[in-house]
């Protein structure tokens, strides 16, 4: 551990390399708690590039908190649409209405309060309470973690609770007391742009020469790999309806008293939103999918429906391999189904659908287009669907 005059010069390197080298991010330079909550909850297992331009988005649509606590939660699920793990979208909102209901709409300022919101753990309340109000708090994430433990050449499993803490006392005395927001900022900067998962760049590193695994030649090998969880094959089939105006029909976000529960639609794919009807099969996925829409009242009896496949769809979350195979059934008039929607298949976003629905949606009409079918084909004569048109 470094103390006394190495310990001065190490933060000292850190910092200025970090005022000099971040990179140019549209929340950075603010100390709005507001923004920097928002961009810390959108950066949660997300990538910078790819949160950008939904943080810009979030803001024009909710400038403040209290705009973010009245809106409708549909609307705040809608401009979240496509950064996926939509539980952050709901917190968000839910924390904001927690504010202006207990904090008179102020973002408060003690670790206990900030803790007590929903969505948000240990890591986010430090980093919002530097950044934003310059708080003592060292955050600990996962770049944080492995700069530490290339610094110390610590080995084994980092997120074993004893070596999470001794770790994070090392945060906690490393920090720079005069400039803990910057201070957390440059750690993870460090992190995410030279001391990488694989191929650190440690000939540009500010800190090179505090490194002791750089000294000892393992910085590649640290941290050290944990066993992966298992995968787990799930494989699901969905149903894409067409009328003859080319709209869809969409079932709203599960709920705990829905018949059809949430794990025969598959988690990820609902993610809670709007959704395909969708079924988990083993087998035939037709004839699955065929007795689910009877369930859920969307086939006739006669079973006259003409499915047409589409290209698979991949999709992995966590340890999760998702395959969805998407079937368009052009019909008529769109089965009535209570609490479901009809929407243009072009334009599904104009309600909260996740990435994979979208994707579901384009590999479809990508086979219509293939096929040179339009997509507002005619039902087969035999096919009666009851309708509410
Ligand atoms: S010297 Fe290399 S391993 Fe050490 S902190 Fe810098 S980039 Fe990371």
């Amino acid at each position: 551990m470094l103390t006394g005059q190495a310990l001065a010069a190490f933060r000292k390197q850190l910092l200025a390399w970090f005022r000099q080298f971040q990179r140019d991010l549209p929340w950075r330079g603010t100390r709005d708690p507001y923004r920097v909550w928002l961009s810390e909850i959108m950066l949660q297992q997300t990538r910078v590039a790819t949160v950008v331009p939904y943080y810009q988005r979030f803001l024009e649509r909710f400038p403040n908190l209290h705009a973010l606590a009245a809106a409708p939660e549909e609307e705040v699920l809608r401009v979240w649409s496509g950064l996926g793990y939509y539980s952050r979208a709901r917190n968000l909102q839910k924390a904001a209405q927690q504010i202006v209901a207990e904090h008179r709409g102020e973002f408060p300022s003690r670790l206990e309060d900030v803790l007590a919101l929903r969505g948000v753990g240990n890591y986010t309340a430090r980093a919002i309470l530097s950044i934003a109000f310059e708080k003592t708090h060292a955050v600990l994430d996962g770049n944080v973690l492995r700069v530490l433990a290339r610094l110390g050449a610590v080995r084994g499993d980092l997120r074993a609770s004893l070596r999470w803490q001794e770790l994070q006392d090392s945060a906690d005395a490393y920090l720079d007391r005069e400039s803990p927001g910057d201070w957390n900022q440059a750690v993870m900067e460090l992190g995410a742009t030279l001391c990488t998962p694989k191929s650190p760049q440690c000939l540009l590193c500010p800190v090179a020469q505090f490194c002791q695994a750089r000294k000892w030649g393992i910085a590649d090998l640290l941290p050290e790999k944990q066993k992966k969880r298992v995968t787990v094959e799930l494989r699901l089939a969905a149903a894409v309806f067409a009328d003859e105006r080319g709209r869809t029909l969409l079932l709203p976000p599960p709920q705990r008293h829905n018949p059809e529960r949430l794990v025969d639609y598959g988690a990820a794919l609902a993610s809670n939103l709007w959704h395909f009807p969708t079924v988990s099969f083993n087998g035939d996925p037709i004839a699955k999918l065929r007795s689910h829409l009877r369930k859920l009242q969307m086939h006739n009896q006669d079973g006259n429906l003409q499915f047409v496949a589409a290209d698979k769809v991949r999709h992995t979350v966590t340890y999760r391999s998702i395959t969805v195979e998407p079937f368009r059934i052009s019909v008529r008039k769109l089965p009535c189904v209570k609490g479901a929607k009809r929407v243009p298949l072009r334009e599904i976003t104009v309600l909260p659908v996740s990435n994979l629905t979208r994707t579901v949606a384009r590999a479809t009409l990508a086979a219509a287009a293939k096929q040179s079918e339009p997509l507002e084909c005619v039902e087969r004569p035999e096919t009666r669907i009851p309708h509410s048109d």
